[in-house]
């Protein structure tokens, strides 16, 4: 062979491998390695088989792994593929060659288009990757049974060992495609995506499901520092601000729940872990998971709901609806008291005078005057029952449980609420249901003392601090408001102005206050309205108190 074919030869041989190395799939491998040893070799048809097939498998599985690939790639598209079984021992058994001119009965390849007459020429090799016979090159003419040289055999075995290479890598590329896939899966299904967070360039990037739950676009990576922000609930930046930094400066893992904001609006509730490593460049970085609680919350939120509203309904009643329903017990017999003296009056005012009758009546004004003052001593015993039962307790969960309790008479009257809680979420010592029960009172009042103002000013703020060992609650509204002559007189029993008011309401929460050591006020809510303000001591000195 001359100098100048040998070259074009090495080029032809350099743009196959080239070819080879290209395809990145099981399929695209195969097809580029058949059509470049078909041009290469001249051979009318061919075939390329990784694995799989149940025959070959038979013969040579040893070597031949079921869970390596499995594809076949013939020439004609159409034809069937068989090893003869002398074939598969030799090329898959013993890992050898074969160049041989044998009849058509030989042939690997089933084809309709085959002429079934004269000699065939047939050249099979394995592909060999660190000793395992990964797949089968198979070649054949019936044109010219001298194509085959030592030369064409040198060159195609160059390729089929490019191949095997190539093949491999395509091998770890699925698996690692597959692995990737099932995590992107994975953290689909669990709604937990990955980051890494460099703490010094403020640099972050994530898998695509933290995308998702962060609603940032894919093509953003990495995700600035602000963008990040920018996704934070206002409410909920600080602290996850403080949490970060004292995770940072004392290197100890970081676990911290915040909502997040999408552009659209929809809120989600999350919570992200993570722990301190060094990263690729010597940074500091976070390294962690972000879970999408939202769901959970929902859940948590609807068994608060469901809680409060049973502790409502057993024990949590208004005081307005108690002393409703006692006014509703002693109102009859009163009215019947009432009628009865009308009609005793009438029976002595009489000449001569109905004594037999007027005696009648007095025995119902007995009757009914003795109906409620066993009303009376009923409720006095009933609520005299009601032992104060001092536990400990977060005021702050307390006012909130009852606000949530108040969520829909809040809604239908347009209020707005704004807390603004003491940070330490401070813990008392008291009867829990007894100030919620102040606190719904207040808020009840407050709420209905709003009623005339205009749509938009209907503002509730509750508020709490504490103080001197003292914790205060502020209920203020932005109402009709305490004209400052009256200040005490709302406390009085009886003392309203509602048409269809009680004026119990206030002077019970100051008892139940005072019983716990503490105070109620009202004082004005800066330029309109009422604020309303308990105190309370922190701790009981005396236990086992009981309303008088
Ligand atoms: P009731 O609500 O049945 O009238 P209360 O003892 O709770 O009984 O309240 C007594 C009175 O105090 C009310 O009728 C009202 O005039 C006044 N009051 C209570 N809360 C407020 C408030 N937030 N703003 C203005 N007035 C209030």
């Amino acid at each position: 062979m001359s100098w100048e074919s040998e070259t074009s030869e090495l080029e032809l041989v350099a743009k196959a491998f080239q070819v080879i190395s290209r395809e990145i799939s099981y399929q695209g491998l195969a097809k580029a390695l058949l059509a470049e040893a078909l041009s290469y070799s001249g051979a009318t048809r061919g075939a390329i088989l990784l694995s799989g097939q149940r025959d070959m498998l038979a013969k040579a599985d040893a070597s031949f792994p079921r869970e390596r690939a499995n594809f076949l790639a013939s020439f004609p598209q159409s034809a069937q593929f068989g090893l003869p079984e002398d074939l598969a021992e030799e090329v898959l058994g013993r890992k050898g060659t074969v160049v041989r001119v044998v009849g058509p009965a030989s042939s690997a390849l089933i084809d309709a288009t085959k002429p079934s007459s004269g000699k065939i020429a047939q050249l099979c090799l394995p592909l060999v990757h660190q000793n395992w016979a990964i797949g089968v090159i198979y070649l054949e003419s019936d044109v010219d049974v001298g194509i085959f040289t030592p030369q064409c055999v040198r060159v195609i075995s160059m390729l089929a060992s490019q191949a095997a290479i190539s093949f491999e890598s395509v091998r770890l590329f699925e698996a690692l495609r597959e692995t990737n896939m099932w995590m992107v899966r994975g953290q689909q299904i669990g709604g937990m995506g990955s980051y890494r967070w460099n703490t010094r360039t403020l640099l972050s990037r994530g898998s695509r499901e933290c995308y998702r739950i962060l609603d940032l676009d894919l093509d953003v990576n990495p995700v600035p520092f602000e963008m990040f922000i920018s996704r934070i609930h206002p409410k909920d930046y600080p602290a996850l601000e403080r949490a970060l930094g004292e995770a940072i400066s004392t290197k100890s893992p970081f676990a911290h729940e915040y909502r997040v904001i999408h552009r659209d609006g929809k809120s989600l509730h999350v919570v992200a872990v993570g722990q301190f490593d060094e990263g690729p460049t010597g940074d500091l970085e976070l390294e962690g998971i972000i879970t999408d609680i939202s769901q959970r919350k929902a859940a948590e939120q609807a068994l608060a709901d469901a809680r409060n509203e049973l502790a409502h309904a057993s024990g949590l009643t208004s005081l307005g609806e108690l002393a409703g329903s006692i006014i509703h017990e002693i109102d009859q017999p009163l009215t019947g008291i009432l009628t009865s003296a009308e009609a005793c009056a009438r029976w002595l005012d009489r000449d001569p005078a109905e004594a037999a009758e007027a005696r009648k009546s007095i025995a119902r004004i007995i009757r009914q005057a003795r109906r409620t003052a066993d009303v009376v001593t009923g409720v006095r015993s009933l609520v005299r029952g009601a032992q104060v039962r001092f536990a400990e307790f977060d005021i702050n969960e307390a006012v909130a449980e009852v606000l949530l309790l108040s969520k829909r008479e809040v809604e239908r009257a347009g209020v707005v609420v704004r807390t603004d809680f003491d940070r330490t979420a401070p813990r008392l010592e008291a009867d829990r249901v007894q100030i919620q029960q102040v606190a719904l009172n207040l808020v009840r009042n407050a709420i209905e003392a709003m009623t005339e103002v205009g749509d938009g000013n209907r503002i509730l703020t509750i508020s709490s601090w504490t103080a001197d060992d003292m914790i205060s609650v502020a209920i203020a509204d932005t109402g009709t408001g305490v004209d400052p002559a009256d200040r005490d007189r709302v406390f009085e029993t009886l003392y309203t102005t509602k048409g269809a008011g009680l004026g119990l309401g206030l002077s019970i929460c100051r008892k139940i206050v005072r019983l716990h050591g503490g105070k109620l006020w009202v004082e004005e809510n800066g330029r309109c309205g009422a604020k309303f303000t308990f105190s309370l001591p922190r701790r009981q000195a005396v236990r086992g108190a009981r309303i008088q």
